[in-house]
């Protein structure tokens, strides 16, 4: 079974609630259009908080000052990029 993730948007000034869903897979498409290279990079790391809120931490940034630890989001272009197996 596939899980859901839910999103609720309060809308101003008819304060009426939506509630929508995404399934799994469309969540996934949605986080690693929004990380653009780091989606799919060796060197990142998923972090999230208690809040429930995700970051990516690049690894190299460990050891080569030229990367951010948090880089911006969606990378576009990165000198270390470097696709998973
Ligand atoms: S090397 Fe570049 S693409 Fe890879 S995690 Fe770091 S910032 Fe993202």
């Amino acid at each position: 079974m596939s899980e859901l993730h839910f999103i609720l948007t309060i809308a101003a000034p008819t304060h009426c609630a939506i509630l929508a869903f995404m399934s799994d897979a469309r969540q996934q498409t949605h986080d690693a259009q929004a990380a653009g290279l780091c989606a799919d990079c060796l060197h990142s790391r998923r972090i999230e908080s208690a809040h429930g809120s995700v970051f990516i931490l690049c690894n190299l940034s460990l050891s080569d000052p030229r990367f951010p630890k948090y880089p911006r989001l969606p990378v576009l272009s990165c000198d270390g990029y470097k696709k998973k197996p």
